[in-house]
């Protein structure tokens, strides 16, 4: 059945490629253009059918039967176009990428720390197996992009909340924000509302740049500690080589499970006229802290 379609689209390319040949002079542009769709249709549904048992699949899960089977293998974008037999393979192609969590590079977002080099019109498939904790996230991400009410902060909350304790990228920030201002949405949720969201600078020097984690759901910082300027908490947390200045801890100690985080204490007292700059300002782990608060420890002199 399915040799006979091929045999009989294969005919109609011929004869019309035939027909174009012999009449090529004696047609109007038109003729000659519509005998070219001919064969232009023609030859789309020999691609649909150049695996039997792809061509009974849609056009996405064709795309990716030929990615899964060619995996490490450079693909071209025209390549992916008469496989999937649709114009608009790319959006097919992102639809896997961040629904399916398949990592597919393309030259048109080269990282060049990957060391593969592709052109804009190359495709490659680096895993056979997608990520599906990428894909999950994204369909949070999704969700919450359409459904969270309030403006960039709200949603940027909400996906914080959905991830605590993951890596967050600026990438996904922005695409549920829905704004290029989460940056700063991001630091209001840290410096005005006290949540424990940690970059490179904040307590986190093992991130890279662009990458964020909310630490823990439950502990906001004190009102007094809020309030404290990006700036200045990038200068302390520096200063204190990202790591607790009374035990020492920091995540380079940081163990599976390890619930401790960094945070930024007041050495005077906010209330008692303590003040939001650095000199004023200390990284304790958030046990110690604790301890402090509660008066089971005492600042050693050199930090009074
Ligand atoms: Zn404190
Ligand atoms: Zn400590």
């Amino acid at each position: 059945m399915r040799d006979n379609l091929v045999e009989i689209l294969v005919g109609e390319v011929e004869s019309s490629l035939q027909r174009y040949n012999q009449s090529y002079n004696g047609m109007t542009w038109r003729e000659k253009v519509l005998l070219l769709v001919n064969v232009v249709g023609s030859i789309k549904k020999l691609g649909v059918n150049s695996n039997p048992l792809a061509a009974r699949v849609g056009a996405r899960e064709r795309l990716r039967l030929y990615l899964v089977e060619h995996v490490n293998i450079k693909l071209t974008a025209t390549e992916l176009q008469v496989v999937s037999g649709i114009s608009e393979y790319g959006r097919r192609i992102r639809e896997l990428r961040v629904e399916d969590g398949y990592k597919i590079l393309t030259g048109a977002s080269n990282d060049p720390e990957s060391g593969i080099i592709l052109s804009p019109s190359e495709y490659l498939l680096i895993s056979k197996e997608p990520d599906l904790e990428a894909a999950r996230r994204w369909r949070i991400a999704n969700r919450i992009r359409r459904e969270t009410q309030g403006g960039s902060k709200a949603k940027l909350l909400a996906y914080l909340l959905e991830n605590v304790g993951q890596i967050i990228t600026s990438e996904e920030l922005a695409y549920v924000a829905k704004s290029s201002e989460f940056g700063r949405r991001v630091r209001e949720l840290r410096t005005e509302e006290g949540y424990a969201i940690a970059t490179k600078f904040t307590g986190r020097p093992d991130l890279s740049m662009g990458e964020y984690v909310l630490e823990n759901a439950e502990r906001l910082s004190q009102p007094h500690e809020r309030k404290i300027t990006f700036a200045v908490q990038k200068q302390v947390y520096e200063r204190a080589n990202s790591s607790c200045q009374m035990c020492g801890w920091s995540r380079v100690k940081w163990k599976k499970n390890d619930p401790r985080i960094l945070e930024i204490h007041h050495v005077l007292e906010h209330v008692c006229g303590g003040a939001n700059t650095s000199e004023n300002l200390i990284v304790l782990c958030n046990r110690c802290h604790d301890e402090i608060h509660a008066g089971r420890l005492e600042l050693p002199e050199q930090l009074l």
